[in-house]
C-alpha cells in the first residue's frame, strides 16, 4: 500500500437550619394560640396565661478547622506502593510516605495549592491538590524507569522524543469518546470504498479506542457518508486518499487518512488511530507506533504501550516534562514531509510511510 503521508469541586449552617425550626416552632405556637382564640370567642381572657417559654438556643456544631487527604503513592501506573516517597504541599514542610505508601496531608482552608512528588529512581510529579474537605482513596502514581516502566518508549509516544529528541511535547489526548465519520469515498477517483472496508474500519476502530485510552473511552457515534464533512468538534473524521496514511496528533476536531482500503489494514488503523488519540511514533518495534511489518492480523497494542496509554490517559491533558501538570496544550504543529511548515490541513499530519507496509 501507499503510506505517504503529511505530517503533524459544604458548610452545614446547622445554627441557620437550627434558628429556621425554632422560628417555625413559635410560629406553630402563636397559630395555635389564635385557633384557641377563635374557638373560645376571646374577649379579655380572665384565665392566667403562662408566659411562653423562651425558645431554647439552638445547638452550634464546631465550625471544622482542618480537613485530612489521605492517599497512596504508588508506582505507574497500578504498580506496588512506594515508601519513603516525599510529598510536599504548598508552604508546609515535606511529609514521607509510610511502608505502604500511604500519606495524610492536613488541609487548612479549600484552596488548591502546588503538590510536588518525589522518590529516588521515579519522575518527580508535579500536580496540584485541593483542600476543604476531608477524603480518603486518594492516589498518586510515579512514572518509574526500566525495567519496570518502559519510560524511554513513554517519552517517544507521549512527548515525541524520537522524531524531535530536542522538543518536548505536552501531552496531548481526547477527553471525550470520539465520534467518527467515516466518508466512503476515494478523494482522488470519487470511487466508493467498498461496504466490506467500512465494515471492517469500523469494528477495528471500536476495537483499538479502548485500548488506546486505556478503557477510559471509546468510540462514540459512528457515522459514514458519499463524500467530505466539514469537520467538528467531538468528531474524528476518517478520509480514503492515495497520498497515504497520516493524522493530525491529538487533536479534537480529529482528522485521519488512510491510503488503502481492505480487511488487512488492522496496524494502519491502530497506529493512526493512535496519532488520532495522542500518540507520536516509536523506535521501538515491534509495535503499534513503531510500525510494522503488516499483516492481515487483527493488531493489540503491546503490554508496554498498554502501560502507557494507562499514565497518558491519567493526566490531564498539557502535562509536561517530567511529570508536571499544565495548561491545556496548543494545537501541535505539523510540518510537511519536507520539513516545511504545513499550509493546509490536508498536508498537515504526522507522516506515516516510513513505519508502516506499503
Ligand atoms: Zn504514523
Amino acid at each position: 500500500m501507499n503510506l505517504n503521508g503529511a505530517l503533524g469541586r459544604i458548610l452545614v449552617l446547622r445554627s441557620l437550619a437550627g434558628r429556621g425550626l425554632a422560628a417555625t416552632a413559635a410560629g406553630m405556637r402563636r397559630s395555635a394560640l389564635l385557633m384557641a382564640c377563635l374557638v373560645a370567642g376571646c374577649g379579655e381572657s380572665r384565665a392566667p396565661v403562662a408566659p411562653p417559654s423562651a425558645p431554647s438556643a439552638p445547638a452550634v456544631a464546631p465550625v471544622p478547622t482542618s480537613w485530612a487527604i489521605r492517599g497512596q503513592v504508588l508506582a505507574s501506573p497500578a504498580g506496588p506502593p512506594i515508601e519513603g516517597a516525599s510529598l510536599t504541599f504548598g508552604e508546609a514542610s515535606p511529609i514521607a510516605t509510610d511502608v505502604a505508601g500511604g500519606f495524610t496531608i492536613e488541609t487548612t482552608d479549600a484552596s488548591t495549592r502546588p503538590l510536588t512528588i518525589s522518590a529516588p529512581g521515579y519522575l518527580t510529579r508535579e500536580t496540584t491538590l485541593t483542600g476543604g474537605e476531608a477524603r480518603s482513596g486518594v492516589l498518586f502514581d510515579l512514572i518509574g524507569a526500566e525495567p519496570g516502566f518502559p519510560r524511554t518508549q513513554y517519552l517517544h509516544l507521549v512527548r515525541n522524543a524520537y522524531e524531535s529528541p530536542g522538543r518536548h511535547e505536552p501531552t496531548r489526548r481526547w477527553t471525550t469518546n470520539p465520534n467518527v465519520y467515516i466518508s466512503t469515498k476515494w478523494r482522488d477517483s470519487a470511487q466508493m470504498v467498498t461496504p466490506e472496508s467500512i465494515e471492517f474500519f469500523i469494528s477495528e476502530i471500536k476495537r483499538i479506542v479502548p485500548q488506546w485510552t486505556a478503557g477510559t473511552l471509546q468510540a462514540g457515534t459512528i457515522e459514514t457518508g458519499y463524500g467530505a464533512r466539514p469537520r467538528a468538534k467531538g468528531w474524528i473524521t476518517v478520509e480514503f486518499g492515495r497520498s497515504g496514511n497520516w493524522s493530525l496528533l491529538g487533536d479534537d476536531p480529529g482528522q485521519v487518512q488512510f491510503g488503502s482500503e481492505g480487511t488487512c489494514m488492522s496496524l494502519a488503523i491502530a497506529h493512526e488511530f493512535g496519532h488520532a488519540l495522542g500518540y507520536w511514533h516509536s523506535s521501538v518495534k515491534p509495535s503499534i507506533m513503531g510500525g510494522g511489518p503488516g499483516s492481515c492480523t487483527r493488531y493489540d497494542l503491546t503490554p508496554n504501550e498498554a502501560l502507557i496509554a494507562k499514565v497518558l490517559y491519567s493526566r490531564a491533558p498539557g502535562n509536561l516534562e517530567p511529570d508536571t501538570d499544565g495548561p491545556p496544550p496548543p494545537p501541535a504543529v505539523y510540518t510537511t514531509m519536507q520539513g516545511a511548515a504545513a499550509s493546509s490541513r490536508s498536508d498537515r499530519g504526522v507522516r506515516c510511510e516510513a513505519l508502516l507496509p506499503r
